[in-house]
């Protein structure tokens, strides 16, 4: 039967008796590398692993090390002076020796892990000092998730759900990764555990390639007061036979019919949630480009607009009915002249 308590669990970790948290666990890492059976590979390290453990595990706990401390009388006049600012501080700190003395003497050998005989010991209260004791607050990290959106609905503006991994620490064992001088079930030794979340995302209009949409606080969580990191839509636009966008600029494959293209016409389009009248002058070939100036997306400062560029393209329809058929026939029977006489004559 092992005497946990008469264990110097400073020593074990390497540290002083005044080491801070951050002591604690770079001490505890680096032993971890040293001593941990699967890195070792050494398995007569096991005993030492899991007492290295079992310091870590109280020591880095405010509470559970003040307890220890006392219980091992590392409390000398000094820290005990300024352990007790006043009379009721005076009160709690004699009560709880006292307790401890008179029930350590009784106590059985410690036949449980030296978390629970501590507690055992001790059912005192939290020291007034702990409550102000704040672990330093961790902002939780940015999430970066790639969304690939059609043209249209980049254009648009469209809804989605996504589907996010939270990550955070592990209720189970807070993110101490150990309970009770064993890795902690929960998160398998970790300290974190990961959460799908669903959320609902809206993805405004007029989004360019590449581009990153910020959803608040949907990042992984913040840890002891610290903030929750955003989530990031990294947009990507896929291609699309009609539109392509271009920087600030959107271009627009229109397809016009060829009496269309022949009389002109205004043709309505729908983009970015607005219906745009496209003027085709008489006589329009296909392949031949028009600019609507700055009714193009925005830039960042939504100082400038980019421009639509569109690009006509004479279309025919699947099939023809009978009249069109016989109307065609009737055009091509008064066709008076050859397009294709300059590239016949070698011009
Ligand atoms: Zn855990």
């Amino acid at each position: 039967m092992v005497n946990y308590y008469n264990k110097d669990l400073y020593k074990i970790l390497n540290i002083n008796f005044d080491a801070s948290s951050e002591d604690i666990k770079s001490s505890y890492r680096k032993l971890v590398r040293i001593y941990h059976p699967d890195v070792s590979g050494n398995k007569s390290n096991i005993e030492k692993f899991k007492e290295i453990q079992e310091a870590y595990e109280i020591l880095i706990d405010k509470d559970k090390r003040r307890k220890y401390d006392v219980l091992n009388g590392f409390f000398s006049e000094k820290i005990k002076e300024n352990f007790q600012k006043t009379q009721s501080e005076k009160n709690i700190y004699d009560e709880t020796l006292k307790r401890a003395k008179d029930r350590a003497e009784k106590a059985e050998p410690f036949s449980k892990s030296i978390n629970e005989a501590l507690d055992n010991l001790f059912h005192t209260k939290k020291h007034p000092d702990e409550k102000k004791e704040k672990k330093t607050p961790v902002n939780g990290k940015d999430i970066k998730l790639d969304i690939s959106l059609t043209c249209f609905e980049a254009l648009q503006g469209t809804n989605r759900k996504v589907n996010i991994l939270h990550t955070q620490p592990c209720p189970n064992c807070e993110g101490r990764m150990f309970i009770n001088g064993s890795i902690c079930p929960s998160c398998n030794g970790t300290g974190q555990i990961s959460l799908q979340k669903k959320i609902n995302v809206k993805i405004p209009k007029g989004v360019k390639q590449g581009s990153k949409v910020r959803i608040k606080k949907e990042g992984n969580k913040g840890l002891y007061g610290g903030k929750d990191g955003d989530l990031y839509l990294v947009i990507n636009i896929e291609k699309n036979q009609y539109f392509e966008i271009a920087g600030m600029d959107i271009y627009c494959n229109l397809p016009v019919t060829p009496y269309e293209a022949a009389l002109g016409a205004d043709i309505p389009i729908k983009i970015m949630n607005e219906t745009i009248n496209i003027k085709i002058p008489p006589m329009t070939s296909s392949g031949q480009k028009l600019k609507l100036a700055g009714l193009g997306l925005d830039n960042k400062s939504k100082t400038k607009k980019g421009d639509i560029i569109v690009t006509v393209i004479i279309k025919l329809p699947e099939t023809l009915s009978e009249k069109e058929k016989q109307l065609y026939n009737q055009l091509k029977d008064i066709v008076n002249n050859d397009i294709r006489e300059e590239m016949n004559n070698g011009k």
